[in-house]
C-alpha cells in the first residue's frame, strides 16, 4: 500500500508535465490501495497565487483524480521552523549574511564564471543569530557521494561537490521548496516519491536532510522528461500544454488521462484505457526509461475513440459539462433527452472532440434552416439533370409518410428503388436529398439524417 503525494506549485496553471506527475502517483495509489496527498507547494510568497490553487484544484477533480489527503505548505511554517530550528541546534545549519552580490563579487575573484552564485561556504559555523537581514543554510560538510536507488533509473550517484550550501529559510521568513518539501514528505509518511527526472540534483539534497532529521528515505521514482515534437522540453508557457485547454477544447477527461498515462508507461502495445483499466495495470516497473514525446494529434485520435466508446449517459454528463463550461447554449432540441440520446449515437462515430459534436450537433437541433450558397449551387445543377427532380419527389413523398422517425428499416431500399424506377444514380438522389434537407453538401449518411432531423424534414422537404 504506497503512500504517494502530487505537490505543485501554485504559480500557474496545471501543466501536461505536472498532471503526468499527478496521474502517475494517483494511479500508483489507487492501484495499491494506497493513498494520495495532494499538496500545495506555496512557500514561495511572490511567486504564488490562490487562483492557481483553485485551478489546480478544479482540474484534478475534472480529471476524476480524488485524494485522500490535502495540505497546504503556507499553514505548516511553524513545522518547517522547529525543523529548522533543530538543524541550528545540531550545528547541520548555519546562519549566513551574505548577498547575491557578495557571491557573485567572490566568484568572479575566485575565476568561477558558470555558477555565479553557488555559495563557498563563507558563513559556515555561524551560529549567532545575526541582527540584520540574514537566511540559513545547509552545512553539506565533507564531499561525498550521495548514492540512492530509483525504481526507473536503478542507482543515481550525485556528488555533494555538485551542490552547496543550499538555503533551507529565506530572509522573509519563509522556508525554501528543498527544505520544505523533506520535512512534509516525512512527516505526511509519503512511501515513494515519483516525479520528473529534473528533480534529481533536489533528490540528492534532500536525501541529506533525511539524514540530518534522522528521517527515514523514502523510495525513489524519477520519470523520464516528456519532450515537444521539436525536441524542446514541454514549457509551461506554452497555453495548449495546459489541462484547462484540453477540457475546453472538449477531450474527454478519461481520454486525457488515458493518453498521459502512455507518455512514459507502456502496457504491451496497449493504447486504449478506460480508467479502471489503468488502475489495474499500472504499475512502476513498466515505467519507461527514454523520454516521452507529447503528441497532440495522437491525443485527439485517443479522444475520438473513447467519444465512441463511452457509455451515452457518461458522453451526455461531460457534453453537458463542457458546454457550461465554454458558455455554449444548448441548441432547441438538445434539451430533448430522447432526442439527444439519438444525436449523440450518431454524431460521435464521425466527431473527435466534444467541440465538433456540439458544432455538428447544433446546425441539426435547431429549426432555422437554410442553404448555403455553394450547396444551392450544387443543387441546382442537379435538378437541371433529367428525372432528378422526379426522384426527388417521390423520394420525399416516401419520407414524409414514415410513421415515425427512430426505427428506419427498410427505408433505403425504398430510396434505391425510386432510383432504379427513375434511372437517376442513388448518389445523386442522395445529394439531393442532403442538400434539401441539411442546406451543406456535407453530412452523416442520409437514414443517420432523417432519423436527426425527424419533424423537422417537413418543413424542408420542398
Ligand atoms: N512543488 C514542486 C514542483 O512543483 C514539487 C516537486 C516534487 O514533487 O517534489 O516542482
Amino acid at each position: 500500500m504506497a503512500r504517494v503525494r502530487f505537490a505543485p506549485s501554485p504559480t500557474g496553471q496545471l501543466h501536461l508535465g505536472s498532471a503526468r506527475t499527478a496521474v502517475f502517483n494517483w494511479l500508483y495509489a489507487r492501484h495499491t490501495g494506497g493513498e494520495f496527498v495532494l499538496r500545495i507547494e506555496d512557500t514561495d510568497l511572490n511567486r504564488s497565487e490562490n487562483q492557481y490553487t483553485d485551478s489546480i484544484l478544479a482540474d484534478m477533480k475534472w480529471m476524476g483524480m480524488d485524494h485522500n489527503e490535502f495540505y497546504k505548505q503556507s499553514d505548516r511554517f511553524d513545522i518547517y521552523r522547529a525543523h529548522c530550528d533543530k538543524l541550528l541546534e545540531t550545528g547541520h545549519a548555519y546562519y549566513c549574511t551574505c548577498t547575491r552580490d557578495d557571491l557573485i563579487e567572490r566568484n568572479k575573484q575566485r575565476g568561477i564564471t558558470d555558477e555565479i552564485t553557488k555559495y563557498d561556504g563563507h558563513c559556515r559555523g555561524n551560529m549567532t543569530v545575526p541582527d540584520g537581514p540574514h537566511i540559513v543554510r545547509v552545512d553539506l560538510g565533507e564531499d561525498r557521494d550521495i548514492i540512492f536507488r530509483d525504481t526507473v533509473r536503478n542507482r543515481i550517484r550525485v556528488n555533494t561537490k555538485e551542490l552547496d550550501d543550499f538555503v533551507l529559510w529565506k530572509s522573509d521568513g519563509s522556508p525554501t521548496y528543498n527544505f520544505a518539501v523533506v520535512i512534509d514528505d516525512s512527516l505526511m509518511k509519503i512511501s515513494h516519491i515519483i516525479r520528473g527526472e529534473d528533480h534529481i540534483t533536489n533528490t540528492a539534497k534532500q536525501i541529506i536532510l533525511y539524514e540530518y532529521l534522522g528521517f527515514p528515505v523514502p523510495e525513489w521514482a524519477h520519470l523520464p522528461l516528456v519532450f515537444d515534437k521539436d525536441h524542446t522540453p514541454l514549457s509551461k508557457r506554452k497555453g495548449s500544454t495546459n489541462v484547462d485547454y484540453y477540457r475546453r477544447k472538449g477531450i474527454l477527461p478519461e481520454a486525457l488521462l488515458n493518453y498521459i498515462a502512455r507518455l512514459g508507461w507502456s502496457h504491451g502495445d496497449d493504447e486504449i484505457f478506460t480508467v479502471p483499466q489503468l488502475i489495474e495495470y499500472f504499475s512502476l516497473e513498466k515505467l519507461n526509461k527514454s523520454n516521452a514525446v507529447y503528441d497532440e494529434d495522437k491525443m485527439i485520435w485517443v479522444n475520438a475513440r473513447h467519444i465512441k466508446t463511452i457509455d451515452i449517459p457518461a458522453l451526455i454528463r461531460h457534453f453537458g459539462e463542457f458546454m457550461a463550461e465554454a458558455k455554449l447554449s444548448p441548441v432547441e432540441r438538445m434539451n430533448d433527452a430522447e432526442w439527444l440520446v439519438r444525436a449523440m449515437e450518431i454524431l460521435r462515430e464521425r466527431n473527435n472532440t466534444l467541440e465538433d459534436l456540439y458544432n455538428e450537433m447544433a446546425a441539426f437541433a435547431t429549426s432555422e434552416y437554410s442553404i448555403a450558397p455553394d450547396a444551392q449551387a450544387k443543387l441546382s445543377e442537379l435538378e437541371a439533370e433529367p428525372g432528378v427532380r422526379d426522384a426527388y419527389t417521390q423520394a420525399a413523398d416516401i419520407i414524409r409518410a414514415l410513421p415515425d422517425y427512430s426505427a428506419l428499416d427498410g427505408l433505403e431500399e425504398k430510396l434505391r428503388a425510386v432510383s432504379e424506377t427513375t434511372g437517376v444514380k442513388f448518389g445523386k438522389l442522395v445529394q439531393t436529398l442532403r442538400i434539401r434537407l441539411t442546406g451543406k453538401t456535407v453530412s452523416p449518411d442520409i437514414i443517420s439524417v432523417i432519423k436527426l432531423l425527424g419533424r423537422e424534414l417537413k418543413a424542408r422537404l420542398v
